[in-house]
């Protein structure tokens, strides 16, 4: 693969809130709820009462998250976006406002904060060693966003 794939490849933006995630991770569970299983599940424990719940999966139906289908008088509502994808955008979006030249600090900061299994570390192993470094990363900011040598000529 080269290099430039994860440049070319980022995946739809896909962006909920916190409280929009962890009702994504129960419909993700379950397959598909209904507003009143969700909010038996999470309620409680979140401080939402059905109300809540609905108008997050009204907001999630309309960032094409979640499906809905009528079921008689109840809508039932189904994930319309994969956990794994969720993940990536929300990674993908995290390191988008980090400069490309910190990158491999960040990741290495991420590994050492990370509780890991062996097998954890034996997968980090595998991409590390798949990984073929380049000689030199260019900057990504927009000057002042940024301390990288190759801004401090444009700005003044
Ligand atoms: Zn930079």
């Amino acid at each position: 693969m080269e290099a430039t794939r994860t440049q070319q490849t980022v995946s739809p933006q896909i962006k909920i809130s916190d409280s929009e995630w962890e009702v994504m991770r129960v419909l993700w569970t379950l397959g598909s709820a209904d507003a009143q299983e969700i909010t038996s599940l999470l309620g409680e424990r979140m401080d939402w009462k059905l109300a809540t719940v609905k108008t997050l999966l009204g907001r999630l139906v309309k960032k094409a998250a979640v499906t809905t289908e009528t079921a008689g008088k109840k809508f039932r509502y189904f994930p319309a976006v994969s956990e794994e994808e969720t993940i990536q955008s929300a990674t993908e979006n995290l390191f988008s406002h980090v400069c490309a030249k910190k990158m491999g600090a960040t990741i290495a900061d991420l590994i050492a904060e990370s509780t890991l299994t062996q097998a954890d570390l034996e997968l980090i192993k595998e991409a590390l060693a798949a990984k073929v470094p380049v000689a030199k990363i260019a900057c990504n900011c927009i000057p002042g966003q940024c301390e990288c040598s190759e801004h401090q000529k444009t700005t003044k």
